[in-house]
């Protein structure tokens, strides 16, 4: 909209008022504006709703020259230029949904200077001639939006990210914004060395949500304890999270039988249902959207009340991610989840049945324990959480449910040395089931074939029972006490902090089964 005046520019904050309407820059957006009006490269760390479009929209603005966005979603890329264009911006998309004739108006208007914002999928980069018409205008900025596409560490890959490294080579003199809502130590460094940002300036604000609370329930029954979660949600909008479409299509069939109007969401679902019930979502007040992780990113609807999790998600990042859908707009919103053991396994087998390279898949079975951790801590969820992104939280929030309802603990030293030292006895080759089996003396083949009941620990556990055992093989593994060697057939195996606990020096706080104290609570009462 100043691109016919190439003589003055106008200043950051007042493009923000003027143009959007806003009073005042929020956190540090002024400062990664100003940065980038400079020249300056930057990579921006803000979680979600934090406000990063605006980092770089405005200094394409006030720059001379078009400011090129690299965005992976196509509706997403028509969401903001439709937001643009109304705020007088001149914005346009490139991508596969536009006719020739489209791209052809949109080249031609790139040529005559005429844009000031240009969206692109990353496949453009690797197009005929695009860098060549890129050549040919001038660029005020790149900016690189959901930057963690680039890596393989984050829970979104999209290998076509690679290719934009080079345009630090063929635009030196363009400064480049990277952006993103995860920031986990090691996607953050991948990020950086995968897009040459070794030089830029990182803003990296807290990724607290104060306003979400978050619960994780073990599961007993989960559609009942769903329809319990939501009967305090009646009227608002939220998203149920299955991770696969038949699970998808199952609940969504089970909670509009159930009186609440919900809606299906997956990849597999007709594109005319599923932009249908997309609209739908983002058009009133108070549909559940029940919908695989398909569904979501860079998804704007500030009043989503909710985000309910029926299955584990992959990893902390994207637990992080999807439940960060809630509260857009600051108000309180809830995050819950249901999880059982069958996940984790299910989950251990897609890891590895998938095709991934083996570092790969060792580092997606760390990020599950990262996450089972955060599901069996007894400590703050929310400080459990922010952990994870190296962030120092105090813990004792007050809104999450280990904070509100202090979970049971009890003292698992004892039963930690006992597993332990059946895992060693046995020579750290076998799974859980049958340390389990040894430390509770059951005499199963396996354990006379190898003559374990033999063994000094042999039955010293009869008093607790399976579940719980199950329990602290899990925790101590949450714990980093305990890992499981996936080389080995998920045998168990000791990890050095095992050793304090042996000599005495370390002792092991454990949480309390919860579905055993449900069905104790239940016993006791009946
Ligand atoms: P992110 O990309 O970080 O998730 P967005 O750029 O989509 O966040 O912005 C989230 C919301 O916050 C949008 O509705 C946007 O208009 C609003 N917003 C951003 N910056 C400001 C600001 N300085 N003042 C008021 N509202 C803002
Ligand atoms: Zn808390």
């Amino acid at each position: 909209l100043f691109a016919a005046d190439r003589t003055r520019r106008p200043d950051g904050l007042s493009v923000l008022q003027s143009v959007f309407g806003l009073n005042a820059f929020r956190g540090q957006q002024g400062d990664v504006v100003e940065h980038v009006i400079g020249g300056g490269d930057a990579v921006v760390l803000f979680p979600t709703g934090a406000g990063k479009s605006l980092c770089y929209q405005i200094p394409a603005i006030c720059r001379h020259g078009v400011g090129i966005v690299v965005s992976p979603l196509i509706a997403l890329m028509r969401d903001q230029v439709e937001a643009l264009k109304q705020a007088g911006v001149k914005a346009a998309a490139l991508n596969s949904s536009l006719s020739l004739d489209e791209v052809r108006a949109v080249r031609q208007a790139l040529r005559d200077g005429e844009l000031d914002l240009l969206y692109v999928a990353p496949e453009r980069f690797s197009a005929n001639g695009f860098y060549e018409l890129l050549a040919g205008i001038e660029i005020a900025l790149f900016a690189i939006d959901e930057a963690h596409c680039v890596s393989q560490w984050g829970h979104d890959f999209r290998p076509e990210y690679r290719e934009l490294v080079k345009l630090k080579e063929m635009f030196p003199e363009v400064p480049r914004i990277a952006l993103t809502a995860t920031a986990d130590p090691t996607t953050r460094a991948d990020i950086i060395e995968r897009l040459g940002l070794e030089a830029a300036q990182t803003f990296i604000s807290s990724f607290d949500r104060p306003n979400i609370s978050y619960t994780i329930v073990e599961r007993a029954n989960a559609r009942a304890q769903l329809l319990d979660f939501l009967k305090g949600h009646q009227g608002v909008s939220g998203i149920v999270y299955c991770l696969s479409r038949a699970k998808v299509e199952a609940v969504a069939e089970f909670l509009n039988d159930k009186g609440i109007p919900a809606l299906p969401y997956h990849a597999g679902l007709e594109g005319r249902v599923r932009s249908a019930n997309q609209d739908a979502f983002l058009k009133n007040d108070a549909v559940c959207l029940v919908a695989t992780v398909a569904f979501g990113m860079g998804i704007d609807k500030p009043d989503v009340r909710y985000v309910a999790h029926m299955d584990l998600p992959s990893s902390i990042e994207a637990y992080y991610q999807e439940t960060g859908r809630a509260g857009r707009d600051g108000q309180p919103s809830d995050a819950w989840m249901c999880y059982g053991l069958s996940d984790v396994s299910q989950r251990r087998r897609m890891i590895s049945e998938g095709n991934a390279p083996d570092v790969v898949k060792r580092l997606e079975n760390t990020k599950l324990n990262a996450l089972l951790g955060v599901c069996e801590t007894a400590g703050c969820r929310r400080q459990a959480v922010l952990a994870h992104f190296g962030e120092a939280h105090p813990g004792g929030c007050g809104n999450c449910d280990t904070c509100l309802n202090p979970v049971d603990t009890w003292d698992g030293t004892d039963a930690a040395n006992k597993v332990m030292s059946a895992i060693y006895r046995t020579g750290q080759r076998f799974g859980a089931a049958h340390v389990i089996d040894v430390v509770m003396g059951k005499v199963t083949e396996k354990v006379e074939k190898f003559r374990h009941d033999q063994l000094p620990v042999f039955g010293v556990g009869r008093d607790i029972d399976v579940k719980t055992w199950r329990s602290v093989a899990r925790q101590l593994t949450a714990m980093g006490l305990v890992h499981v060697n996936h080389e080995a057939h998920g045998a168990l195996a000791l990890d050095p902090g095992a050793r304090a606990v042996f000599r005495g020096e370390r002792t092991v706080t454990l949480r309390r089964d919860q579905q055993r104290k449900t069905r104790d609570t239940n016993r006791a009462l009946a």
